[in-house]
Parts: C-alpha cells; sequence; structure tokens
C-alpha cells in the first residue's frame, strides 16, 4: 500500500502555525513511508474562502518546502461530482430532501433544550414523500440509528461514538451546495488518501465521516488526530499571543527549516535531540509517535532554533536565504559583497535574516553618521598616527582578503607598539559607524576597499578635527 496524505486547509483565514504543523505532519509522514502528499483547498464556503488566502497557503507551502506531489485539488472544481452522489445516494435512499422549515427547527431545538436534551435533528424528514410548496429542501445523510461507531486514532487511541448521539447531517444545503463533512469523505475516497492526519478539532466529525465512508462502499482511512498548540496562558494559539500568520514569521527573517523543526516538536519527539535537518526529520518521524497531550507555544525557543539553523546553513544558501533582506532594508546588492560572504560572517551574530540584514547593512550603504559615544571614545587623537598608517597599508594591498588584511592591521599596530584592539577598534567605528561588528578583519573585507578607505579617510578628518580643537 501507498501511504497517501492530504492536508485540506479552508482559505478563510491566514496560514495559521496550527495549519503548518498539521501539513508537516502529513508531508513528513508520507515521506516517510515512501508515500504521497496532497493539497486539498477546501473552498466550498464561497463567502469566506478568498483568492489572496488561497495564495497565502500556496506561497506558505513552497516557501517552506512542503510541496505537493500532485497537482493541488480544489473543491469549488468539484461540484458536479458531489452533486453527482447527491443524486445517488437520493436515489438507494442513504439521503433525504428535508423541507423542514427554520422556525420548525428552531421549535424542536427549543423543546429538546427544554426538556434537558442534546438538541439535534429528529429526522421527521426521513419518511416524507411529497415535497412542501415554497421551501427548498436539504438533503440529509440517513444516518444509522443505533450502534457504535469506533475510532482507532494513531494519536488518542480508541475513541468510541454512539449512533444515537449523532443525527441526520446536511449533506447538501438549500442553494445546492455542498457541505464539510460530505465533501471531505468523497475527496478522501476520491484521492486515495490512506491516512486523514488533522487537527483533533476535527475528531467529532470523525464519525459522522466513517457512517458516509461506509454508504460509499469505502474503507475508511486511518485517522491521527493532532493535539492543539496553546499559548502560554494555556489557551489555544491565537492572535493573542503574537504571530500565528506563518507570513510573519518569514518578514520576520526564520528561515522555512528552522519553522519546521520548532514545529515538528509540538507534540513529537525523538529522544531529546532539538535540532532536526528536514532529512531527519523525514527519517525518524511517524505518526505513532506523536503525543496526546497538547503542547504549548515557545518564542524563546523558537528564536533559538533559527539561529541554530542560521549556523548550520551552507553560506551560499543562507546567502540567498538573507538577499531579500537586504534588499528590503535598504541594500543594493550589486553594490557590494556577496550576501553568501555576508551571511558567512554573521551567522554566529543574528536570530533572524532581518536583524542580520540590518546589522550588515553597512556593507552596502554608508550610514549617515558614526555613532556619537563609539566616536567620541574611540576616535581620540591618540589614534591618529595609527589609524593614518592602517589606511595608507590598507590601501596598499593588492589582494584584499581576510588573510592580509588581518597581517597589515596586525603589522601596523606593532609598529606603534599598541595592542591590536586599541587600532581595531577605531577602524572598525570608521568603517561600521559602531562599536560592534563581526572580527575586523572581516568586516573590512566584506565591506571593501573602496568604501573602507574613504571611511577611514572620513573619520580621519573627524579626529584630525578633535586634535586640532584640543
Ligand atoms: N478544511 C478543514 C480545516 O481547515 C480540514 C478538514 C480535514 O482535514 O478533514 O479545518
Amino acid at each position: 500500500m501507498t501511504v497517501r496524505t492530504r492536508f485540506a486547509p479552508s482559505p478563510t483565514g491566514v496560514l495559521h502555525l496550527g495549519s503548518v504543523r498539521t501539513a508537516l505532519f502529513c508531508w513528513l509522514y508520507a515521506k516517510h513511508c515512501g508515500g504521497e502528499y496532497v493539497l486539498r483547498i477546501e473552498d466550498t464556503d464561497l463567502e469566506r474562502s478568498t483568492p489572496e488566502n488561497v495564495d497565502a497557503i500556496l506561497d506558505g507551502m513552497a516557501w517552506l518546502g512542503i510541496e505537493s506531489d500532485e497537482k493541488p485539488v480544489f473543491q469549488t472544481k468539484r461540484f458536479d461530482r458531489y452533486s453527482d452522489v447527491v443524486d445517488e445516494w437520493l436515489n438507494d435512499g442513504k439521503a433525504y430532501q428535508c423541507f423542514c422549515t427554520k422556525e420548525e427547527l428552531d421549535e424542536l431545538r427549543a423543546g429538546q433544550m427544554e426538556r434537558g436534551e442534546k438538541t439535534r435533528y429528529d429526522g421527521r424528514c426521513r419518511d416524507r414523500t411529497a415535497p412542501r410548496e415554497g421551501v427548498s429542501p436539504v438533503v440529509r445523510f440517513k444516518n444509522p440509528l443505533d450502534g457504535n461507531i469506533e475510532v482507532q486514532d494513531q494519536v488518542r487511541g480508541i475513541v468510541v461514538f454512539s449512533n444515537t448521539e449523532l443525527d441526520d447531517l446536511i449533506i447538501m444545503r438549500s442553494d445546492g451546495t455542498p457541505t464539510y463533512n460530505f465533501t471531505v469523505i468523497i475527496d478522501d475516497v476520491d484521492m486515495g488518501i490512506t491516512h486523514v492526519i488533522r487537527g483533533d478539532d476535527h475528531l467529532n466529525n470523525t464519525p459522522k465521516q466513517m457512517n458516509m465512508l461506509s454508504a460509499l462502499g469505502a474503507t475508511p482511512p486511518v485517522y491521527a488526530h493532532l493535539p492543539m498548540i496553546l499559548g502560554p496562558d494555556g489557551a489555544k494559539l491565537s492572535k493573542r499571543h503574537g504571530a500565528v500568520d506563518i507570513r510573519d514569521y518569514r518578514e520576520q527573517g526564520f528561515l522555512p527549516e528552522a519553522m519546521l523543526n520548532y514545529l515538528v516538536r509540538l507534540g513529537w519527539s525523538h529522544g531529546d535531540q532539538e535540532v532536526f535537518s528536514i532529512g531527519e526529520m523525514i527519517q525518524y518521524f511517524d505518526i505513532a509517535d506523536v503525543n496526546q497531550s497538547a503542547s504549548s507555544f515557545n518564542p524563546e525557543k523558537l528564536a533559538w532554533l533559527n539561529q541554530q539553523h542560521i549556523i548550520n546553513s551552507p553560506a551560499g544558501k543562507l546567502g540567498d536565504a538573507l538577499r531579500p533582506y537586504l534588499e528590503l532594508a535598504g541594500a543594493n546588492i550589486e553594490e557590494g559583497p556577496d550576501p553568501a560572504d555576508v551571511a558567512d560572517v554573521f551567522r554566529e551574530r543574528a536570530e533572524t535574516l532581518s536583524e542580520m540584514a540590518k546589522s550588515a547593512l553597512y556593507c552596502y550603504v554608508d550610514f549617515d553618521e558614526i555613532d556619537a559615544t563609539a566616536a567620541k571614545r574611540n576616535l581620540r587623537p591618540v589614534v591618529l598616527e595609527p589609524l593614518e598608517a592602517a589606511r595608507n597599508a590598507l590601501m596598499g594591498l593588492e589582494v584584499w582578503d581576510k588573510q592580509s588584511i588581518d597581517e597589515t592591521i596586525h603589522r601596523v599596530a606593532e609598529s606603534f607598539e599598541i595592542k591590536l584592539g586599541k587600532l581595531g577598534q577605531p577602524i572598525r567605528v570608521a568603517v561600521t559607524g559602531g562599536s560592534v561588528s563581526p572580527p575586523i578583519d572581516a568586516t573590512v573585507w566584506l565591506v571593501g576597499k573602496e568604501r573602507v578607505i574613504k571611511r577611514l579617510d572620513h573619520a580621519l578628518g573627524f579626529v584630525r578635527m578633535r586634535a586640532e580643537s584640543s
């Protein structure tokens, strides 16, 4: 059997972190088993589904690298198929038209509530033969009246539901649009889905879906219902707790693999390993190992993991990821170093790519002014001569690489019998405009000879001015 999983988001809102975790588990499990993963857009709610939300799902998935093995399925393209099944079921007596009016249903509900009963449709149209004037009917599925439904859930274990708790659910509304539980089972069968992995907010839908699967003559898939992700206060993770839209994390400069690494650990573990490559996740992930209990979202851990992935990423790949953040920060890449070199030098010093881009901006763009405190402390008259000597020595360098730069600065410092830092720090302040940067040789190398000389000249002007006025 080829394992086939699906991720079935409804494009009625942003792509939520919880949904991404569901998609990830579906995808990992399929890949772990050598199977296939398919994206299905559940866009039957015509009012709340928007093309922007569809794009957010497609873009988000592409960015994360969770690619559908087949063209995504859109439910709105399958309305004919759903109607055919409704007709078939009406013919076979597996479904019936219900002409109950809203008033009637309200009255039924009120009575049940008064008697302290569970509110449910009582099936009064099951045996109706004649339509009712002026009422456009809905179609209801004839749910079995008795017996139990046993869900053998991979995460939750065996969960038993009684048919007496369920009612005849609407499968087609009076406007002819199909409903969620119905479209899901038709699609799962048509798409050959073997494993349904989804949030446990759907567990209560499962017995209804299993009854309809029997009506279709289909074997139910294996189910796995994932526990919720909670915010720090124990409530379901939502906007109140901070960003939940995957796009926000992308904007902030999280790496897709760090997001996946973070999310995979919400409900799943492999010994005490924390940092996983995508390959390792695929190798180790098994749906049977998913934890029953809800897990909570921890932004500090996410930031830490992002840093770990930044540190572990090959420079070229990290540079490609960094490029758009540099551009967003205002850099023209053509006018500065290769982003791969920047990424390699800055990788130890940033939790996110946007932070990295901001701190590396001086490699591409001239800063307006040197930080006043840094200038005051480091660009003092005593450094005039060594700084000038360093400027000239750097100017004379024929090969512009880290080693030659390092040797040059060392040599100048020695010739003035000053500690390396006494020269390195003024150079740093002159070249970056501030007092914090990667090692001085790498910083000078990245900023490039022309800019370095120009900035040293500017700083020397400042030092001379101070020397004259003192
Ligand atoms: N469209 C449903 C949702 O977004 C998921 C349905 C399913 O996975 O069965 O919650």
